[in-house]
């Protein structure tokens, strides 16, 4: 008999036949034993029909009552499957993220998770019920319903598997794994059977919604036994855990991302002196805006630009944060594009494999792709383009590095 925590996203959920399919799975479980704690996104586009109802009414709603409206969705989802479960004759209870002591920051849209309260969820389970949770809410101290940012109930799943110190963490998603990029947008794209830690971690952050990159943080961090599988159909899906087998070793790269919610700024005539790199990411950070890939030209006379990306719902927060320390800051003008996307590599082999990156741009040259700027780490390299090449950036290298 083992603890498992499965979380099952919106589109596994979508409808009245997919909550019946993804109960047989829960089902399944429970009756060979196992204690079953369920988390659930909110049924399909639910999320954002709620974010465009908001919008009819105040196009800038306070994050607090944002956060309201959007934790009905996954409670919808918990409720529902629990009346399909009690159909079944299991027994069940559902829990929103505060009954289920989900203690999180004030950061309404996007809070952290602070500590998990098990004691609801342990009492449920020693008496023999299936706990559903909903996924991507919690609660302040002072008793506000917060959520964890887009994508976020990866991150309750992973988190409550943690708390319990569950013996396994099961993503279910509308696709069989993790691939080695979006198998809707490359029809190549080949499933992983694992995959470290690291390497998710890097591909979720630049762009694998998949999963939510903190949820592989926190996997990490408590060392969370983690699978992304399909809800559709019962086949093994791919592990994410600290070392892979050792014939992965041969494996250079995991994977290619894309990435189409950021934007460039572009700083031109900045006086070429020290200090105002300092000063310009000063005000960013005092905005608490995420800068991302940077990129410094070499002084041209008595100036230099800077141009760097943020993600596109700071851009205007950022642009108009520069535009008022512009005299302080002495650029002569601020431009903008938010027609731009980030594709990227990751792979913990290329550490050791010269040439990676004369490949991936030899990739991008065949397909006619101009790069923009360009960003490296240890295990990834990543070009910004313009948007409407992105695609095709995308397929390219996966093709030469996958395909061949
Ligand atoms: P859920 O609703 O289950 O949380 P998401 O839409 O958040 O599902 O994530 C699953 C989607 O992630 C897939 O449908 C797929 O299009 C996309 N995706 C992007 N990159 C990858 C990848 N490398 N491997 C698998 N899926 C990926
Ligand atoms: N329902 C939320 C979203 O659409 C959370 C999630 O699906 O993980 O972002
Ligand atoms: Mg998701």
């Amino acid at each position: 008999m083992a603890l498992i925590v499965k979380k099952f996203g919106g589109s596994s959920v979508a409808d009245a036949e997919r909550i019946k399919r993804v109960a047989g799975i829960i089902a399944d479980s429970y009756v060979e034993g196992d204690d079953v704690v369920v988390v659930l996104s909110a049924q399909g586009d639910t999320t954002d029909d709620l974010i465009e109802k908001a919008a009819e009414i105040n196009s800038h709603p306070s994050k607090r009552e944002m956060d309201m409206l959007l934790a009905c969705g996954e409670q919808m989802s918990i409720s529902l499957m629990a009346m399909c479960l009690e159909k079944m004759g299991l027994p069940v209870v559902s829990l929103t993220g505060w009954q289920a002591g989900m203690l999180t920051n004030s950061d309404h849209g996007n809070a952290k998770i602070k500590r998990i309260d098990t004691t609801r969820i342990r009492n449920e389970l020693d008496k023999r019920r299936i706990v559903l949770v909903a996924g991507f809410q919690g609660i302040t101290r002072y008793g506000d319903v917060t959520t964890l940012g887009r994508g976020g109930s990866d991150t309750s799943a992973v988190a409550i598997a943690a708390a319990l110190h569950a013996d396994l963490c099961q993503i279910y998603t509308d696709v069989e794994g993790v691939y080695t990029s979006d198998p809707r947008k490359v029809p190549n794209a080949q499933k992983l059977d694992e995959i470290t830690y690291d390497e998710m971690l890097e591909l979720a952050s630049l762009g694998a919604q998949v999963l939510h990159n903190r949820s592989v943080e926190m996997a990490k961090r408590y060392s969370v036994d983690l699978e992304v599988l399909s809800s559709f159909v019962r086949k093994p899906g791919t592990k994410v855990k600290e070392v892979v087998k050792h014939k992965m070793e041969d494996r250079k790269i995991s994977g290619v991302a894309k990435d189409s919610s950021i934007a460039r700024i572009a700083l031109i005539g900045l006086k070429d002196e020290p200090g105002i790199a300092f000063k310009v990411f000063r005000v960013m950070s005092a905005a608490k805006i995420n800068v991302d890939i940077i990129l410094q030209s070499v002084g041209i006379g008595e100036t230099q630009n800077i141009s760097f990306t943020v993600h596109e719902d700071d851009l205007e927060a950022a642009q108009q944060a520069l535009l008022d320390r512009q005299e302080s800051l002495g650029f002569k003008e601020c431009t903008v594009a938010s027609d731009v996307a980030k594709v990227s590599i990751v792979g913990a082999g290329m550490m050791s494999a010269p040439g990676i990156a004369a490949d991936m741009f030899e990739a991008l040259y065949d397909a006619k792709v101009n790069i923009r700027m360009i960003s490296t780490s240890e295990i990834k390299i990543s070009v910004i383009v313009n948007k409407d090449d992105a695609d095709r950036a995308v397929q390219a290298i996966h093709k030469k590095f996958f395909e061949l």
